[in-house]
């Protein structure tokens, strides 16, 4: 009895040691992993309650599931391993290829992709001057249809066309099988400029001192306590947000930051 078991033992040991493919293997997913951890953050998500109110005239894509949200587009329960369960950033419903907006004047800084749950992307930076408020704003775009075309390094006007979103990074557990086709834009404020790009294609932005936050913000008045919006009561919590129609004029004219996607003017 006790020498097949020993042959056994062996035979087990031998057939361990003699697959370091399969440790290497194992090994190199972890090294993924911790990578992704890396780039997937941990952060301190708070809603805030900030919704948007459209020009009367023009009917938009509105937000299908807002920052802080523990709830995706379809009412289903967010994941709870990342952020608490907590949406980093607004979704927008969008069909495949919809333009995607520059929502101010700007730099590229960075795009890349991502894999699950962040797909194509693409980083945009934007001065104090840029959007009139009082901190630098770095804005992502994510699960866009492809590498946007556009340069890292190039100068954008509010409201140009930057990207097509997509569903890259979204077929799989979290949205099932079909994917969700959707912009998911996200929205760090730092005292400055600076950034540090890291991650595999030297394109995963960490602004320096930024602090995750509502993207909703970017639509506050300059002198608003902006670290206080969750505070606000509801009235003030709905803003007005400037957009861009089809025909890629700004309502209201002149305004430095805008919706995202093209809004279409209601019939009449
Ligand atoms: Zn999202």
């Amino acid at each position: 009895m006790i020498k097949p078991l020993m042959s056994l033992v062996i035979a087990l040991l031998v057939a361990i040691m003699a697959s370091p493919s399969q440790a290497q293997k194992r090994g190199k997913r972890m090294g993924e992993m911790q990578e992704r951890v890396v780039e997937r953050k941990e952060y301190d998500v708070k809603a805030t309650g900030l919704a948007p109110i459209f020009p009367e005239k023009f009917s938009c894509d509105p937000i299908a599931s807002p920052y802080g949200s523990p709830y995706r587009f379809d009412g289903s329960v967010r994941r709870q391993d990342r952020n608490s369960g907590l949406h980093g950033g607004l979704d927008i419903s969008l069909n495949d290829g919809s333009p995607l907006l520059a929502v101010a004047a700007g730099k590229v800084i960075a795009k890349g992709e991502g894999g699950n749950l962040e797909g194509f992307y693409l980083w945009l930076l934007h001065a104090p001057a840029d959007t009139g408020l009082p901190f630098w704003s770095f804005t992502k775009y994510q699960h866009l249809i492809e590498l946007p075309s556009i340069n890292v390094g190039d100068q954008i006007a509010v409201g140009q066309l930057v990207a097509r979103s997509g569903l890259t990074g979204t077929v799989g557990p979290a949205f099932g099988p079909q994917g969700y086709p959707h912009l998911h834009m996200s929205l760090h404020v730092a005292p400055g400029p600076e950034f540090i790009l890291g991650g595999e294609g030297k394109s995963t932005v960490s602004p320096k001192d930024g602090k995750l936050s509502d993207p909703m913000l970017l639509f506050m008045p300059a002198d608003s306590k902006f670290d206080q919006a969750a505070e606000l009561p509801d009235a003030r919590k709905r803003l007005p947000v400037a957009i861009v129609g089809r025909d890629s004029r700004i309502h209201p004219a002149g305004s430095k930051v805008v919706w995202p996607v093209f809004c279409a003017e209601k019939p009449g």
